[in-house]
């Protein structure tokens, strides 16, 4: 069935991320070249309607594991690290081939995510993006599974392509698994299960779902695609599960078809520079305000300064991620310091003009500049407007 709200979903998605799962790619003789050959041929159509696509590809680990015919999935890192570097060029390859069919070329780009935690590398991921973009190239991107350690890890690939859209501004996110979407109730369980074929708002109901789903082969499951869901239309992305291994798939979705679920997204209201912060980065302290200060960045939009910071917790060096504490140990927002937590130790409590004296040196007035600060009740309220 078409819907309308599908139709101007899609209609309006010039620049699209496709996510496709190890669970849809892989098969029991390693990567399945008939669904990679479908799903590119699918692509090249999206291609030759003017849209812009990249591609967010699983399926390094489990090609490898295949090729190098391991009976189980290996249990250590560097051999899950090791499986991938074999792995990761038969996928690559793959696409490669699949495309030259519709002359179309692709790039392989694997992150790690220092790679977007770093501003600057991030900046130059994008300009790499925009550039293959604006070429027609069509980039297939991956987690750097050979080179990160746990501690650094995305997580896993919806996680990575919630990242990636934003990093885009990609216009639609969709997430291609081997189930149809996100059911009501366990269909195992329950003749009556039902996909919800439209989300408004990602609420306990909603997260209640995805708990109950069937276990699918790929890392992240139902859950993780769901705080992928959260990321991206907080930050005004829209997203579709849908299964990848369905025929036709993203030509129904791009028909305006009611398949799998579609996540409705909030208004942008933060900058790019602003989502980065809020969604991209992880805290790595914590900075506790007294209430002046806590009223002054809540209420009145202002950047903090030294003379309202109580305490600091944790180790970090300049231009990390933080949390600001309030009253309470609520959280007021997130912010990057201009100092470390060893300097901003020293220079808690006391006022601006006196940071050259303590330090011998002054970066700058404001510990946190209101440029870097993102409100806590701001990323909330986005992902509140979902739908409204
Ligand atoms: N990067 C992993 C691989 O290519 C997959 C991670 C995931 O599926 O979430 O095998």
């Amino acid at each position: 069935m078409i819907s309308q709200e599908r139709k101007q979903v899609v209609d309006g998605a010039q620049r699209v991320v496709i996510k496709v799962g190890s669970s849809v790619l892989t098969s029991k003789h390693g990567v399945d070249l008939g669904i990679i050959n479908r799903l590119c041929d699918e692509i090249s159509m999206l291609r030759e309607q003017g849209r812009q696509v990249v591609i967010v590809s699983s399926g390094a680990i489990a090609s490898g594991i295949r090729k190098i015919g391991l009976s189980e999935i290996p249990k250590t890192i560097p051999q899950k690290q090791a499986a991938a570097a074999v792995g990761q060029g038969s996928l690559i390859r793959a696409y490669e081939e699949a495309f030259r069919h519709y002359d179309l070329k692709v790039a392989q780009i694997l992150l790690t995510s220092e790679d977007l935690t770093n501003r600057r590398r991030y900046l130059n991921a994008r300009h790499t993006l925009q550039t293959l973009l604006d070429w027609g190239i069509i980039p297939v991107v991956n987690e750097n599974d050979t080179v990160v350690v746990e501690e650094i890890k995305f997580g896993d690939n919806d996680n990575l392509s919630a990242l990636i859209a934003q990093l885009t501004e990609a216009d639609l996110l969709i997430a291609l698994t081997d189930i149809d979407g996100l059911y009501d109730s366990d269909p195992r369980e329950s003749q009556d299960a039902s996909i919800i074929t439209v989300i408004r708002r990602i609420d306990r109901e909603v997260e209640g779902f995805a708990g109950d789903q069937p276990g699918v082969t790929g890392t992240g499951g139902m859950v993780s695609k769901l705080l992928a869901a959260k990321k991206v239309t907080s930050a005004g992305v829209p997203m579709i599960i849908a299964n990848g291994r369905s025929r036709y798939i993203l030509k129904q979705i791009f028909d305006g078809e009611e398949v799998g679920t579609l996540f409705v997204s909030g208004e942008r209201r933060l900058s790019s520079k602003k989502q980065w912060i809020a969604h991209t980065l992880k805290p790595q302290g914590e900075i506790l305000l007294d209430e002046g200060a806590a009223v002054a960045l809540k209420l009145r939009g202002k950047s903090l300064l030294s003379t309202g910071i109580i305490a600091v917790r944790g180790k970090f060096e300049d231009g990390a991620p933080v949390r600001c504490l309030g009253n309470n140990e609520e959280e007021i927002g997130i912010g990057l310091v201009n100092y470390s937590a060893e300097e901003i130790e020293k220079i808690k409590g006391v006022r601006s003009h006196k940071i050259e004296e303590i330090l011998g040196y002054k970066h700058s007035d404001e510990v946190i500049h209101r440029d870097n600060f993102v409100l806590s009740e701001t990323v909330a309220a986005e992902g509140e407007s979902q739908g409204t």
